[in-house]
């Protein structure tokens, strides 16, 4: 558990190294203007309020739900731990609520802006926490700072990645200064997806989505047709999907671009409450935006990749992330770069090896796609 080489704090981090590549869609619509990040609130519908708290970053907020619940209250994240934070919960709960009381929080995931004061909010309204198994666990396991030194096999992904010790010194050094690590909360309410949750008058269902976070939650209203989107719905920024350390043959890409087509099934004029930025419908083509995102990406890579030929996942990260502001951009990129590469070599359109100085190289296969299965080109070239 304490073997942390990544943090949700960094999520931010990543989101601000990359708003230049986005655009926001046309097909987008924003019912609402936003309410101010110094305890305001928006109704968006009968009983549920839009609220956000404030960020010091350059992604500068999260947006917070908070949804009446009979003689109660269920609110939807918590914001990062910091004292202004707390204060903002505090202004809330005197002004907003009806003199009613907070209940139940749901978590969606457990990166740091999500649910940084879940423990704080258990203890200070005697509130329930309902979250996930997945994200429950991961929010313990981010609880830790990064061991150091390093598990030898999370240095080891890195430097094959093509990085040396010194830079995988300074990301992690950086990492280990992270000030919004939160208390653990000591227990909670298992979601499930397909789960159905009843908040007042409205039912729920539970849809998780994968490759963000491992086990995120989402809420969808389908009478009403309302999704509590969290992070796998973002209007105009891409949540980052990373290969981690701890997990170095994964795909979360697969996971992430298949949570994406579950979420197209909803209902088009789904009303979008998305944990950043704002309130929107144009569900069905934001799914299509972000999936063309990721084959632009795809298609960079293997560009590259065709003109220069081998290369190493460092070495291809910056021609995907030029813009970089420090270690911590540096490493999501190397998160999300590995991860684009590693979808690409389990379509079968890439393949790596490791080479004679420690690194692995990637190339384009000489057989035609397909020619030869994934996973025999990785058993082969590994
Ligand atoms: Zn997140």
């Amino acid at each position: 558990m304490a073997e942390s080489p990544t943090s949700p704090a960094a999520a931010p981090a990543a989101e601000r190294a990359r708003p230049e590549r986005l655009r926001a869609s046309a097909d987008l619509a924003y019912p609402f203007e936003p309410p101010t990040p110094d305890g305001a609130v928006v109704e968006v519908a009968p009983g549920i309020l839009w609220a956000r708290m404030p960020m010091p970053m350059a992604l500068d907020h999260i947006n917070v739900y908070l949804l009446r619940d009979g003689d109660g209250w269920t609110v939807v994240d918590t914001g990062l731990n910091l004292p202004a934070s707390r204060e903002l919960w505090e202004q809330i709960a005197a002004t907003r609520l009806d003199g009613l009381p907070i209940r139940r929080l749901v978590c969606t995931h457990s990166h740091h802006d999500h649910a940084g004061l879940a423990a704080w909010i258990m203890e200070r309204f005697d509130a329930e926490l309902f979250m996930s198994y997945g994200e429950y666990f991961m929010l313990r396991h981010y609880a830790a700072p990064p061991p150091d030194p390093l598990p030898a096999l999370h240095q080891s992904f890195y430097l094959r990645a093509g990085q040396d010790a010194e830079q995988i010194e300074h990301m992690f050094s950086s990492l280990r200064r992270n000030a919004f690590a939160p208390p653990v909360p000591q227990s909670y309410r298992r979601l499930r997806d397909g789960d159905r949750l009843t908040i007042g008058a409205r039912q729920w269902q539970v849809v998780v989505g994968e490759g963000h976070s491992p086990e995120h939650v989402c809420l969808y209203n389908a009478s009403e047709r309302i999704l509590l989107a969290g992070d796998q719905l973002l209007p105009r920024i891409t949540s980052n999907v990373l290969v981690m350390p701890f997990e170095p043959e994964g795909n979360p890409l697969q996971l992430w671009l298949a949570s994406l087509d579950r979420l197209n099934a909803l209902a088009e004029d789904t009303l979008v409450l998305p944990s950043h930025q704002g309130v929107f419908r144009g569900l069905h083509a934001r799914v299509q935006e972000l999936h063309a995102h990721h084959h632009q990406q795809f298609d960079l890579l293997l560009r590259t990749l065709d003109e220069r030929g081998p290369a190493t996942a460092w070495e291809l990260m910056q021609i995907q992330f030029p813009k970089r502001r420090g270690p911590m951009d540096d490493l999501m990129a190397m998160g999300e770069a590995i991860a684009h590469l590693s979808w690409l070599r389990h379509q079968g359109l890439v393949r790596r090896w490791l080479d004679d100085d420690g690194r692995h190289r990637f190339e384009r296969p000489r057989q035609a796609p397909g020619a030869v299965a994934t996973h025999d080109l990785s058993e082969t070239h590994e």
